[in-house]
């Protein structure tokens, strides 16, 4: 039952019966509104930005994100997992559970090849074992079969870290544009034109460029915050998107990243490498720095409550409903 339907039915008894009524139907609705259910969301996007820290956000130019932070609920303390490279931390994201379960333990990682026994599995679009731990991709596609998914990803092995065939659109970066690290151009082109055209129920857009100036000319250099700016930019050119596909009332946000970085690099255990922004921000989504852990294995199982779906018992995250009016 939504909030909309609560306050309509109660208006309703308060006009047309004796107050004492109004109290009695208010405590008979109060056990739906214990376990309320997320607020009416018909869209959820992801922008994943690679190797994109807290730092990066808050020394860089970044007006959209700015402007994004005054109204969303955030930490700038998601914990990655270890190691702090990127197919473990991705795989938790949207596996809802740690390397030591899901088994992705490096970027090495191919389905049905992992030394860790799988405790519980996903299913392909043809209903077959996927070979790995279920993702919030296969788990949306699973529970709720009509939904639109798409994944755009900048960085080609990422969509290897979900179930085959659950999601309607996968692109990959223009090769060229990925050889010379401007896949996010492409990637934001065609994420911005398939919300437009489908207005899927779940997009995950992956942003490759800050990580490779992490790589290549290191973390906390202006190059690297230049990268963040660029970054900044593609986010926004997607909330545009969104606002002109007229459904920016139904839709949330989700900004994350992977892991940081130190130096030239990332894969330890500094804070630097370790504390990942994770930023939501739509309809209900209350405002303010988050008073709660979060993992960054939290994501699928806030992206479960999200979508109105289940979380598999086997998923180790909680949902962040604190970041949500109740
Ligand atoms: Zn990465
Ligand atoms: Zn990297």
């Amino acid at each position: 039952m939504s909030s909309d339907t609560r306050i309509a039915a109660s208006t309703w008894i308060e006009s047309s019966r004796p107050k004492y009524w109004s109290f009695i139907f208010s405590f008979l609705l109060l056990p739906f509104s214990l376990f309320a259910q997320a607020p009416d969301i018909k869209h959820v996007i992801v922008i994943g930005v690679d190797g994109m820290s807290p730092d990066g956000i808050q020394k860089a130019n970044t007006p959209t994100l700015d402007s994004i932070l005054k109204v969303a609920a955030y930490s700038f303390k998601c914990q990655a997992v270890l190691p702090t490279s990127s197919s473990p931390n991705w795989a938790s994201m949207i596996m809802g559970a740690g390397p030591d379960k899901h088994g992705v333990t490096s970027n090495s990682w191919q389905p049905h090849k992992q030394t860790i026994e799988l405790e519980c599995e996903g299913t392909k679009r043809n209903g077959k074992p996927s070979g790995m731990w279920p993702t919030i991709f296969g788990e949306l596609r699973r529970q709720k079969p009509e939904s639109n998914i798409a994944c755009f990803n900048d960085w080609l092995a990422f969509n290897r870290l979900f179930e085959k065939g659950v999601v309607n659109r996968q692109r990959d970066a223009n090769l060229l544009q990925a050889a010379s690290h401007h896949g996010y151009k492409g990637i934001t082109k065609k994420a911005v034109n398939y919300f437009k055209k489908k207005k899927p129920d779940f997009m995950f857009v992956h942003l490759d460029n800050v990580d490779h100036a992490g790589h290549h000319d290191g973390h906390g250099t202006q190059a690297y915050y230049d990268a963040v700016g660029v970054a900044d930019q593609m986010i926004a050119k997607i909330v545009k998107a969104v606002q002109e596909s007229g459904v920016a009332e139904k839709t949330v946000i989700l900004i994350t990243a992977d892991h940081g970085g130190i130096g030239h690099g990332h894969g330890g255990d500094t804070p630097e490498e370790v504390n990942v922004p994770w930023i939501l921000t739509g309809p209900s989504v209350v405002n303010g720095e988050l008073q709660v852990p979060v993992e960054t294995y939290d994501t699928a199982a806030t992206l479960a409550y999200l979508l109105g779906i289940k979380a598999p018992d086997c998923w180790q995250g909680k949902a962040i409903v604190q970041a949500v009016a109740q």
